[in-house]
């Protein structure tokens, strides 16, 4: 049975932006929105109010003095905390980075962004997150690849040859994406859509650094992918692994 109660409490975003105007522009425009939103202006007291709270979207600068944005990700991350991250990033040139195995964020966008952009994504993030919390109430049932990778979409859980491999919230639609469609070649902009929400092309590239993720935790040889292979031209596509 889903259970409602679950499905429509109001979601919590913590805003993390040093600059006064714009973090109060963004967090009344999120409550616009029915969201409850906080706010943080530096990455220390991001880190504490994420540490003793939990909330289902963080919106993080990039550019924080002191901690910046980059470490506050990658902080969350090393401890396992798997809260969906959107960076706010002024330089283009960050994104392989933030999005990189070490950062581990979920999305981006490039400043300037207009709020209407900001609210389409939040919005998309956020029914992605409704849709997994309604497969986990759902019971789906096991996905095996192979003897070599079990997903169980109930309990959120990648096993890789016996072992639970950590995954973020994309990393891991991403895989559950592909395994039920295997064989299947899906192109970028079909990923963005399906595992995002949303298509842009300006964001495909959002795809290709979650590949390179998901590869790294789940291939034997990410340099040489049997599970996981780019169909060049057109996308990717997930194959059985050999047994
Ligand atoms: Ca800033």
């Amino acid at each position: 049975m889903i259970s409602h109660t679950a499905m429509n409490r109001q979601r919590e975003i913590l805003v993390v932006e040093d600059e006064p105007d714009l973090r109060q522009l963004l967090k009344r425009r999120l409550e616009t929105e029915g969201w409850i939103a906080r706010a943080a202006g530096s990455g220390e007291a991001a880190l504490h109010m994420l540490s003793t709270q939990a909330f289902d979207l963080v919106l993080l600068d990039i550019m924080l003095p002191g901690i910046d944005g980059i470490e506050v990700c990658r902080r969350l991350r090393a401890v396992g905390d798997f809260t969906p991250v959107i960076m706010l990033t002024a330089r283009s040139t960050e994104v392989d980075r933030v999005l990189g195995l070490e950062i581990g964020a979920d999305d981006y966008l490039t400043k300037p962004f207009s709020l209407r952009e900001l609210v389409a994504r939040v919005k998309a993030m956020f029914r992605r997150l409704d849709n997994l919390e309604l497969a986990s109430s759902a019971r789906e049932r096991v996905i095996s690849l192979g003897d070599r990778i079990s997903i169980d979409p109930s309990a959120r859980e990648v096993r890789v040859e016996g072992r639970v491999v950590a995954l973020t919230h994309k990393e891991f639609e991403l895989l559950v994406h592909f395994a039920r469609h295997p064989e299947r070649v899906f192109t970028r902009e079909q990923l963005l859509d399906a595992v995002w929400g949303y298509t842009h092309e300006a964001y495909e590239h959002a795809v290709n650094c979650h590949i390179n993720r998901l590869r790294a935790k789940i291939e034997r040889d990410p340099g040489s992918p049997e599970l996981i292979s780019t169909v060049w031209g057109v996308g990717y596509k997930l194959s059985r692994p050999a047994e």
